[in-house]
């Protein structure tokens, strides 16, 4: 930049956090540009290809060279039919296709609801532990994140009482995700009756549900709240192709929301994106109505690795942690580390704790001070089995050197 040169970045970005998980995955491909061989467990990204019939349903789109114009903002009409009766069939909410609007990502989709709803001030009530970007999108949408937050005793989840607490008149919603990135943690029915029951005495509050998990809930009980009595009309539904579909590159997420929400949120995406990338989106239709198959398959594998690395983990001197119930991470506390040293490291804290195995054990993980809880940090088993053996003895024995 020329030294005479005196414009600068706006505050706005000046003062935005970058996404953990994204800067230590970009961390990670450094070291292997550098031919050092990480196993990389820090992106919450499946290890497996997007099944074969989607990448087919993608090929076949190009081919007939009907999807090359702009598709409508809010996603081609049999796309938001098929997503609308996905939510009647899977999840028991009563959207149509009018409140379906789709986007490049589950990530877009909840920065265009909190562009639409939030002005100056607003306060949002988050879950926490919680994914990354609710604060820092929170923000950017000059919200103000409220903390309620739930420890490893209780499984990391914040009760109804903590909720009911924390609403003041500022307060515009409350977002929290289940299956829960990243504690694998959900709801029961019982436990979002009672969130339903605190925001339906208040008519000023909408629910944000991130549901981009639930395909991999090892519980046997998924849960919309917008299924439950009253919620339709209160909540906003966030949901996506990449997790489930093993499709995170093809940026295909959507809302079901109720219609003024809809309408906002396309009119919020039709001045920044457009619309989702057409080809993308006719993928996403052939996933949404093939069977569901490669779907299971890939939730036993991550079931059996949720084992794996539970028995491995468990065998860690001073790592405490619980049993995941869906999503494919671990949230181990690891504080007992902190305050030791080794070999010109002095951990201090996750962040150290995070630089330091991948320094030393070259494994990626992402510290849990990202996430809210500066005690844990965050291990994708999105991986293979070898690869999850070998991270976890890498860790355990740069662990044991701490003293
Ligand atoms: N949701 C994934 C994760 O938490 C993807 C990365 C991201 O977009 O933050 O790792």
């Amino acid at each position: 930049m020329s030294e005479s040169l005196t414009v600068q970045l706006s505050d706005r970005i000046a003062n935005m956090e970058e996404s953990a998980t994204l800067a230590m995955a970009a961390k990670a491909r450094e070291f292997k540009a550098k031919g050092i061989n990480v196993i990389s467990l820090s992106l919450g990204e499946p290890d497996f290809k997007t099944p074969k019939h989607i990448q087919e349903g993608a090929k076949q789109a190009i081919d007939e060279g009907k999807y090359f114009a702009y598709p409508p903002v809010p996603g081609y009409q049999d796309l938001r039919e098929a997503i609308a009766k996905k939510f009647n069939d899977e999840n028991n909410i009563p959207y149509k296709a009018e409140n379906v609007v789709v986007s490049n990502g589950a990530k877009q989709s909840i920065a265009n609801v909190m562009f639409s709803l939030l002005n100056p001030g607003d306060e949002v009530i988050v879950y926490s532990p919680y994914w990354v970007s609710y604060s820092a999108l929170i923000q950017l949408a000059e919200g103000t994140p409220v903390f309620i937050t739930g420890g490893l005793e209780n499984d990391f989840k914040a009760t109804a009482e903590q909720l009911k607490n924390a609403i003041t008149d500022r307060t515009k919603a409350i977002i929290f995700s289940s299956p829960c990135n990243p504690t694998g943690s959900v709801f029961t029915k019982e436990e979002l009756e009672a969130i339903a029951e605190v925001v339906l005495a208040h008519d000023s509050l909408m629910v944000i549900s991130d549901e981009i998990y639930e395909h991999i809930n090892y519980t046997g009980e998924q849960v919309s709240i917008g299924s439950l009595p009253g919620m339709v009309d209160r909540t906003i539904t966030v949901n996506g192709f990449a997790k489930g579909f093993a499709m995170t590159g093809w940026r295909v997420g959507y809302i079901g929301a109720p219609l003024w929400v809809a309408k906002a949120c396309t009119k919020m995406q039709g001045q920044v994106t457009s619309a989702n990338c057409s080809i993308a989106q006719r993928a996403a239709l052939t996933a949404l109505t093939s069977d569901l198959g490669p779907t299971y398959e890939m939730k036993k594998a991550y079931e059996e690795r949720r084992q794996l690395v539970y028995d491995l983990l468990s065998e860690i001197p001073g790592v405490k942690l619980n049993m995941p119930k869906g999503a494919f991470y671990f949230f181990p506390d690891v504080s007992s580390y902190f305050g030791k040293s080794t070999d010109g490291y002095e951990i201090k804290d996750a962040s150290d704790l995070c630089l330091y195995i991948l320094e030393k054990a070259h494994v990626s993980l992402v510290t849990g001070e990202a996430f809210g809880a500066p005690e844990c940090i965050r291990l994708s088993y999105a991986a293979s089995e070898t690869e999850l053996k070998e991270a976890i003895s890498k860790i355990k024995e740069v662990l044991s050197l701490l003293s």
